[in-house]
């Protein structure tokens, strides 16, 4: 079997996008096709526009390549092989961050392929599941006001949930106003609710940031997310080190180069890698890996349509260190809850592993069609 084509697909809402913290507004999907037929799906989590570029350049010079055409004509199922050929051909712009993002889904669907291609499911290829269902965490946006957050509390309580973050908007930039968002949230859940919090990087300064911790303890928060922008090691180390609760970051890191640094220098206490930019399902376990010798727990980030959380489930699934709490972003928008045939659904606070072969996730080819940019 030989790669035959990558075909990058640019999703885009129809209403203009907005700079939140939201990225359900536009989505690129990644179709792997070959000559036998079979082809494989992943999603790349970052600028669609940045990714259909890595992917389709053509060679500019030795260690400059577009993802494209190193890959076409080899074998699907080599895919570590193709990890590598990809992590260096296209080192000149790679290494990290976009260069990355964008193999990420090319492994993806990989993956998908020798899922499909072998009849079995991707947390089976990848030594079995840990987990059939994972706790389920309703991850939403801070709203803008105290006020506005008790009625969405309850809204996710009663779908079933029994764990909520929310995250970004304000955050971090009020000490007062934050603590009354915090202090509604715990009010409206009741003591049985698992209840985190995501600074999205809006700390500036660890003193300020120690102190919210200090307050996020009071109301039982779990884990307190993103409090500096990623480059921030020091001061992620410092504040881990005092901080009476736990602080998780990961989701804007590559490879498990970045997550060594992250976890020996920013001496966080859960690592949050995301699938769709890491470097896929290949890297996402070689990260997870390292954590684990280090005694550190693994909650994968996801938030963007079910092509990203199948992935995510079946690798949170298997990893040792994992399966304790699944990101789930409850966000309406069509790109998240449509672009799925059959979209994956939170039950009691659970979500189940898939079980088809490969990602076990099917596009709806007919929203394909209606966010497509042409
Ligand atoms: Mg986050």
């Amino acid at each position: 079997m030989k790669i035959s084509d990558i075909e990058v697909i640019l999703l885009r809402q129809k209403e203009a996008i907005q700079a939140i913290g939201d990225s359900t507004q536009d989505a690129v999907i990644i179709k792997v096709h070959t000559d036998e037929g079979i082809t494989g799906i992943g999603e790349v989590a970052s600028s669609p526009y940045v990714v259909e570029a890595i992917v389709n350049a053509p060679l500019s010079k030795y260690l400059c390549c577009g993802l494209k055409q190193i890959c076409l004509g080899k074998d699907p199922l080599e895919i570590e092989k193709i990890w590598q050929e990809m992590y260096e051909q296209s080192s000149w712009f790679g290494l990290r961050g976009a260069g990355i993002h964008a193999m990420s889904g090319i492994d993806m669907a990989l993956w998908d392929i020798k899922g499909k291609y072998l009849g079995q499911p991707v947390y089976k290829l990848l030594g079995g599941a840990f987990h059939q269902k994972i706790r389920a965490y309703a991850s939403t946006l801070f709203p803008d006001n105290a006020k506005e957050i008790a009625p969405i509390v309850h809204n996710y309580v009663q779908q079933g949930f029994t764990a909520i973050k929310f995250g970004w908007g304000k955050f971090g930039q009020i000490l007062q106003d934050d603590i009354q968002m915090v202090q509604e949230a715990r009010k409206a859940s009741g003591e049985n609710i698992l209840l985190m919090i995501d600074a999205g990087g809006n700390y500036k300064d660890v003193t300020l940031a120690l102190q919210q911790a200090k307050n996020l303890e009071k109301y039982n928060v779990y884990f307190f997310e993103e409090p500096f922008p990623p480059d921030e090691l020091s001061a992620l180390a410092k504040l881990a080190q005092s901080s009476p609760i736990r602080i998780a970051t990961g989701e804007r890191y590559s490879t498990r180069y970045q997550f060594e640094d992250l976890i020996l220098k920013g001496k966080v206490d859960i690592i949050q890698p995301d699938v769709g930019r890491v470097g896929g399902i290949s890297e996402f376990m070689k990260v997870a890996f390292i954590a684990q010798q280090h005694n550190i727990p693994c909650i994968p980030h996801a938030w963007s349509s079910d092509v990203l959380l199948a992935s995510t489930l079946h690798v949170n699934a298997v990893i040792p260190n994992g399966g304790i709490l699944q990101e789930f972003c409850v966000s309406e928008k069509p790109l998240r809850k449509e672009l799925a045939k059959e979209p994956i659904q939170q039950k009691n606070g659970y979500i189940t592993i898939p079980k088809k072969p490969g990602l076990g996730i099917e596009l709806n080819e007919e929203t394909v069609e209606t966010f497509r940019i042409k």
